[in-house]
């Protein structure tokens, strides 16, 4: 399998992982920078993440045209998302759009920032801004419908990991597909979390930014660790037979003892 071929494998796993870890649904979608031509990305045509596979993948440029001018299959509205993100953040490999209703309310009101309060939530990082399309568009229907307003949100985003769209959702941006997933999974658990927590009264205790420093010292996305969790996703998901150690270029169906280097880098 080519690079290419391994990465929009990735991609299809990626899509049905967001599905069965309910941060998507109908609704939602998850896109690949194209690793040779910066400036196009991956992301697949209107259809559920549930349902998608290699077939239903569609490259396009950076302002949401297909490569392909032929290209009939309609695509999904607010690819603008992607493509604005991929064009201010040249860092950001990978990006994902989601409704998941938990983390909603934090975008309703400023009385609880969503940061993280939980170690696996750490990767949002220490400040997710809110975007609030009404600023700049005023009365829409709250759809990224055209490349100015995904310029916007790109630029609400800045250097963060995660921006919340008021009434609407969340944008995640990461430097490899299996960062955004992760990150996109813990988001509305850090949101579940943090919410329960305002229940039970008294002063929320946030992670600090020496422990949110921390977690990110220790990570690396293709530690043992790390595609442990991709590959129980994805197997949860039904996808599982597809996985592949993109560092080993190997099928990853029946356990490997971990390398010597892998080791090294083991932590909880
Ligand atoms: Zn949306």
């Amino acid at each position: 399998m080519s690079a290419l071929d391994n990465l929009l494998n990735d991609l299809v796993i990626a899509n049905r992982i967001l599905a069965n870890e309910d941060v998507v649904d109908a609704y939602g979608h998850v896109s690949v920078r194209h690793p040779d031509k910066p400036d196009h990305f991956f992301l697949a045509r209107s259809l559920a993440p549930e349902f998608i596979t290699g077939d239903d993948l569609i490259e396009f440029t950076l302002d949401g045209k297909p490569v392909d001018k032929n290209e009939k299959r309609a695509p999904y509205l607010e690819r603008f998302i992607h493509g604005g993100i991929f064009e201010a953040r040249p860092d950001v490999m990978a990006v994902v759009h989601a409704h998941a209703e938990d983390i909603l309310p934090f975008g309703l009101t400023n009385g609880t920032p969503m940061r993280p309060v939980i170690h696996s939530g750490s990767f949002i990082g220490s400040h997710v801004p809110v975007w609030d399309i009404a600023d700049k568009f005023g009365d829409t229907n709250l759809l990224v419908a055209n490349v100015e307003q995904g310029q916007d949100l790109a630029k609400c985003l800045g250097s963060a990991n995660i921006a919340l769209m008021r009434g609407h959702g969340f944008a995640a941006a990461a430097r490899s597909l299996i960062e955004v997933v992760r990150m996109s999974v813990y988001l509305p658990r850090n949101a579940r979390a943090l919410w329960r927590a305002t229940q039970l009264g008294g002063e929320i205790k946030y992670l600090s930014q020496g422990e949110i420093d921390a977690r990110n010292r220790g990570y690396s996305p293709y530690s043992v660790e790390t595609w442990r969790a991709w590959h129980y996703w994805a197997t949860k998901a039904g996808v599982g037979k597809l996985v592949t150690r993109p560092d080993k270029g190997k099928a990853a169906a029946k356990p490997t003892k971990p390398t010597k280097k892998a080791k090294g880098k083991r932590r909880k």
